[in-house]
C-alpha cells in the first residue's frame, strides 16, 4: 500500500512517521519548498536564533513525546523563570500566576474580579450553540473578566478575534470542563485531584538546535521518502486509488493532504475544494528584535500579552533570551514581538521601515522604558493563522461527510482540529491509525 502525503510541515513529517512506525513501509512525502519544516523555521544571524513560528514545545504529551524520540530530536526545558508571565493592562505590565490565582491578578476591577470568583455557581449552558469565546467567557466570569480572558486566550493562541472564534473549536478543553463538572474552575480543580500521582505536568520545552532542526530531523528520518521541491497541481480520484500529480505523477492508495486548507482547495474536486477554500486565517508579523541588556533590557519569564484596552498592533512579546539564553549572544536581549493577526491584517502588507517603527515604539511602551535593538528581523505571514470561528465544528463535519464519498484521502495540518504543535501530533496518530486499519479491512 502506497501513501503520499503532500507537505512536509510538521503536520506532514509527523504523519509519515506515525505511518511508518505503523508499518506502512511505502511512504513518499513530498513538498512544493526544497526544505521540510512549512512555516516553522529558525532564522540565525549575528549570533540571535529568531523562531519564525513555533518556539517551544509543551512536553511530555502522549503523542508528541513519542514522535519527537523516533525523530532523534533533542529537547531542553526552558529557564525555571519562564513560569513568569504578564499582561499589559492600563498602561503597564502585571504578573499573571498560569493558575486559577489568575481570576485575583489585578488586570480587571474588584467588581469584576468578585464576579469571576463566582463562576463555580453560574449555571452550565445546555450546550448546543456554538457560542463565541468572548460569549462564552463573560458568561462564565463576568463581563469584565471575561473579556480579559477571552482576548488574551484568543491572542495568544490564535492572534484572532475573541468575538470571532468559537469557544468549542478553538479551546475545547474549556467548553469540556464546562460539560463535565458544570463550571470551568470546579472542572480544573476535578481534573488536577484526579491526575496520578508523580505524573508529570506538562511544561515548555526547546528543541535542541531549534525548531528548523525539528524540521532538519523528521526529512533525514525520512530519507529518500522526502521530495522536495516537488509542487502538487492536482490530486485526482482514480479507480480505486490517486493520482497525485507534479513534477511527475505518482500513484497512491491514500492522500494525506497536509496544507492548510485554502492550499488543498486547489488541488482536489470543485465539490470538496470550494468547502475547503472557506477556511480563514489572519496574517500575522513576527518581528526580533535583539541588542546588549542597556539597549533592550527584558525582564524574566516568558513574556507579555497586549491586554484589550492596549491598543497596540503587538499583540504580544516573548522574552525569548530570558526563558531560553542560548537564544541570544551572552549579555544581550532577545525579544519575539507577533504582532497583526484578525484585529490588524493590514500590518503584514506595511513595508519594514513602517512595522519597525510602530514595533519598536510599543516594545518601549509595554517594557516602560526606551529601545534601541541593533538586531532587527522581520517574517511576514501573510498565509496566517487559521481561525477556528464560530460554525467550524460544522465546516469539519461537512468536510467528514465529502471524504466519506472519497475514500483514501484525508486532510491534516493546523487548517482543522489545532493549530498547535502537540495537537499536529495528535492528529497524525488519528490519521495513520485510520489508514492502517483500512489496510486491514
Ligand atoms: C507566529 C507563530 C507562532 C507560533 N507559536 C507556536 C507555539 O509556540 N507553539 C505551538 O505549538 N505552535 C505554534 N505555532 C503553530 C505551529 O507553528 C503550526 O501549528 C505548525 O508549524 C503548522 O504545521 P503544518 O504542517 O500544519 O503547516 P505548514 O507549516 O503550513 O506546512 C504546510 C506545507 O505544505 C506545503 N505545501 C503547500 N502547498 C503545497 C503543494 N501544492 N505541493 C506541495 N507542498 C505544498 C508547504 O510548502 C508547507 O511546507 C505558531 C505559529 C505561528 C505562525
Amino acid at each position: 500500500m502506497r501513501v503520499v502525503v503532500v507537505g512536509a510541515g510538521l503536520a506532514g513529517l509527523f504523519t509519515a512517521s506515525e505511518l511508518i512506525e505503523a508499518g506502512i513501509e511505502d511512504v513518499v512525502v513530498v513538498d512544493k519548498e526544497h526544505e521540510s519544516g512549512g512555516v516553522i523555521r529558525t532564522v540565525r544571524r549575528d549570533g540571535f536564533s529568531l523562531e519564525a513560528a513555533a518556539g517551544t514545545l509543551m512536553l511530555p504529551h502522549p503523542h508528541l513525546s513519542p514522535i519527537l524520540d523516533r525523530l532523534g530530536a533533542g529537547v531542553v526545558k526552558v529557564e525555571p523563570s519562564a513560569s513568569l508571565r504578564y499582561v499589559f493592562t492600563r498602561d503597564r505590565l502585571v504578573p499573571l500566576p498560569s493558575t486559577p490565582k489568575a481570576l485575583l491578578a489585578p488586570i480587571v476591577s474588584v467588581g469584576s474580579k468578585l464576579r469571576a470568583l463566582a463562576e463555580p455557581l453560574v449555571r452550565a449552558s445546555p450546550g448546543s450553540e456554538d457560542e463565541s469565546l468572548d460569549h462564552f467567557c463573560r458568561r462564565r466570569f463576568g463581563d469584565g473578566m471575561g473579556r480579559m480572558l477571552a482576548w488574551l486566550a484568543a491572542s495568544g493562541v490564535f492572534a484572532g478575534d475573541p468575538e470571532l472564534l468559537s469557544a468549542r473549536s478553538a479551546f475545547p478543553t474549556l467548553t469540556t470542563l464546562e460539560s463535565e463538572a458544570g463550571s470551568v474552575v470546579r472542572g480544573g480543580m476535578r481534573r488536577r485531584r484526579s491526575r496520578p500521582a508523580g505524573m508529570t505536568r506538562p511544561s515548555a520545552h526547546l528543541p535542541v538546535g531549534g525548531m528548523g532542526a525539528l524540521a532538519q530531523a523528521g526529512a533525514s528520518f525520512l530519507g529518500d521518502r522526502f521530495r522536495g521541491g516537488f509542487d502538487i497541481a492536482s490530486v485526482i480520484h482514480d479507480g480505486s486509488g490517486w493520482r497525485v500529480e507534479g513534477p511527475e505523477t505518482i500513484r497512491a492508495d491514500h492522500v494525506v493532504l497536509a496544507v492548510r486548507p485554502q492550499a488543498a482547495a486547489a488541488l482536489v474536486d470543485p465539490a470538496l475544494g470550494a468547502v475547503l477554500a472557506r477556511a480563514v486565517s489572519a496574517p500575522v508579523v513576527v518581528v526580533g528584535l535583539g541588542g546588549p541588556f542597556h539597549r533592550l533590557p527584558l525582564p524574566p519569564g516568558f513574556g507579555v500579552l497586549a491586554g484589550p484596552d492596549s491598543g497596540t498592533a503587538s499583540l504580544g512579546v516573548l522574552f525569548e533570551s530570558s526563558y531560553a539564553p542560548a537564544r541570544a549572544p551572552r549579555g544581550q536581549g532577545l525579544a519575539k514581538v507577533i504582532a497583526g493577526g484578525a484585529r490588524r491584517p493590514e500590518l503584514v502588507d506595511w513595508d519594514d521601515a513602517r512595522i519597525i517603527e510602530i514595533i519598536r515604539s510599543e516594545v518601549g511602551q509595554i517594557l516602560g522604558t526606551d529601545v534601541d535593538p541593533s538586531f532587527i528581523e522581520i517574517v511576514r505571514h501573510h498565509a496566517g493563522i487559521p481561525q477556528y470561528e464560530i460554525g467550524h465544528g460544522a465546516w469539519l463535519a461537512e468536510l467528514d461527510g465529502l471524504l466519506g464519498d472519497r475514500p483514501g484521502l484525508h486532510l491534516t495540518g493546523w487548517g482543522y482540529r489545532g493549530v498547535g504543535v502537540a495537537l499536529l501530533a495528535s492528529d497524525a496518530v488519528a490519521s495513520a491509525n485510520r489508514i492502517a486499519n483500512h489496510r486491514h479491512v
